[in-house]
């Protein structure tokens, strides 16, 4: 299940929390960063093509 409560559709790989796509050249500002840890997330369709995972909805729903 996504975090969303639709069916998951994706496996996303993820980097501190965020998505990251596989052969995409991605730039990251705190490789350095021991939080950045590599882990997994299943993610629906919709998610997965906005790249929304928990951890990016959580960080966004602290914000003011
Ligand atoms: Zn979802």
């Amino acid at each position: 299940m996504c975090w969303c409560g639709a069916r998951a559709a994706h496996n996303a790989r993820t980097l501190g929390g965020e998505m990251v796509v596989e052969g995409e050249q991605v730039v990251v500002g705190d490789v350095n960063r021991p939080a950045a840890e590599v882990g997994y997330e299943v993610l629906c369709r919709r998610h997965h093509r906005r790249r929304m995972t928990s951890a990016s909805v959580s960080i966004a729903g602290q914000l003011p």
